[in-house]
């Protein structure tokens, strides 16, 4: 069993807008950006990072936003739902801020006896809050959002496939277990995580395939402390058949990833270097950082990125 891991890194995900998306996160959530930097295999395309007050593993989601992108079609074999830990009793105050964020259609959502709210960004991503008791994670409160209500990182996700059998297999042998069942989902947790520590399996054997795009999560990473680990765990995963790519350098941390049999993209992640590796913590997201292989096309990748007003 892979115990090296210790819950989630981050979430991918892709949208239409950068500035929108920007807006949403750290205006609406009112979570603070850690990153601004660029689509290592695609400079023309921002990577904006955003998470608590110095993108701690487990807090972090990320997006692509391709301009213009049209959006994906929720269905089987993807991440479609992310959810955020927030403070208990804080919903009716995330209820009333989402209102008037403009954020329509937020649903109460109460499941494995956590008051949830079920709402959806800006590109129909699905997101949930859920009042989490005993997170001692500290929320960002660089925003309008006091420590009482923010949000303090990920619970976890919710994978939505048409057969999770093998699924679970690859949960149980990647430190998780199954904790609690209803309905249609069963509920996968890590001991002794991070605290984003949840993964939720919904099972719905008629689904259609869902569709990449805006709105889509495009990856889930599962965090390891160091490359020590992630190497063990590439080796463990390649021993029992996956496919697993070489570590792959993505300057804030070290990444190997891995198709699973239910079609999500995973990814291992490892905590090291982090986020203030090229910059303060006072100025995390700040200016636009570019990989060391693309700095020398700086001109032209910040002349080509639309400018984001925060
Ligand atoms: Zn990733």
């Amino acid at each position: 069993m892979l115990t090296q891991i210790k819950g989630l890194h981050h979430v991918t995900s892709m949208a239409a807008n950068a500035q929108e998306n920007n807006a949403f996160f750290t205006k609406t959530l009112g979570l603070r950006r850690v990153k601004k930097t660029v689509n290592f295999d695609d400079p023309s395309v921002y990577h904006l990072y955003y998470g608590d007050e110095v993108g701690t593993p487990g807090s972090v989601m990320t997006y692509f936003p391709f301009a213009n992108m049209v959006q994906g079609r929720r269905g089987a074999g993807e991440v479609a739902e992310t959810v955020f830990s927030v403070p208990k009793g804080s919903l009716g105050y995330w209820k009333e801020r989402l209102g008037n964020h403009g954020v329509d259609g937020v649903q109460d959502r109460d499941a494995f006896g956590e008051r949830r709210l079920r709402f959806f960004g800006p590109d129909g991503d699905g997101f949930l809050l859920s009042e989490v008791e005993g997170d001692a994670r500290q929320g960002w409160t660089g925003s309008d959002v006091t420590a009482e209500e923010a949000v303090r990182g990920f619970h976890g996700v919710t994978m939505r496939l048409r057969d999770g059998g093998a699924t679970a297999e690859l949960l149980k042998f990647m430190n998780y277990e199954e904790v609690d069942r209803q309905g249609t989902t069963t509920r996968f947790a890590v001991r002794g995580g991070n605290g984003a520590d949840v993964v939720d399996v919904e099972v719905l054997p008629g689904a259609a395939p869902a569709r990449q795009g805006a709105g889509s999560v495009h990856h889930v990473a599962f965090a390891v402390e160091d490359r020590a680990a992630q190497l063990e765990v590439r080796k463990a995963l390649m021993d029992t058949g996956f496919q697993v790519t070489p570590p792959i350098d993505r300057d804030y941390f070290w990444a190997i990833y891995f198709r699973t049999p239910g079609g999500v993209l995973f990814e291992v992640a490892t905590n090291e270097p982090g986020f203030d590796r090229d910059e303060d913590t006072a100025n995390l997201g700040q200016a636009l950082k570019l990989p060391r292989q693309h700095d020398h096309l700086r001109e032209r990748i910040e002349a080509r990125l639309e400018p984001i007003i925060d």
